[in-house]
């Protein structure tokens, strides 16, 4: 239910983009969804086929991407996707959650 709000926005998004750079029509869109966020494709690809309707966007083929959290080791700054630990694979480190990583979603491509 909570994907509702987002497919809105997404689609605002998409309607300003195609407005902006003369798009009539999107064919596909390329989404990262941040695996700390709890958005279901499935649900997001309901809710986009009822709401795309009379879109630019409308009939898109949506593919997803789950975005990993991301580390920072406090020792030596590397960064590197949350896996099993907390452990950074350079030095053995402790790593800290580098905030807002993995929530949420980004359109990162869109194919017209
Ligand atoms: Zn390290």
């Amino acid at each position: 239910m909570h994907e509702l709000p987002v497919v809105e926005e997404m689609i605002n998004a998409l309607d300003e983009e195609s407005g902006a750079k003369h798009i009539s029509r999107i064919k596909e869109i390329h989404l990262e969804i941040g695996e700390l966020s709890s958005y279901e494709s499935s649900s997001i690809q309901m809710y986009f086929d009822i709401m795309s309707e009379g879109h630019t966007c409308e009939g898109a083929r949506l593919s997803f991407e789950v975005k990993k959290a991301m580390l920072k080791c406090t020792k030596c700054g590397s960064t590197f996707e949350h896996e099993k630990g907390f452990d950074c694979p350079v030095c053995g480190g402790d790593a800290v959650y580098v905030k807002g990583s993995g929530s949420g979603y980004t359109i990162s491509r869109i194919l017209v």
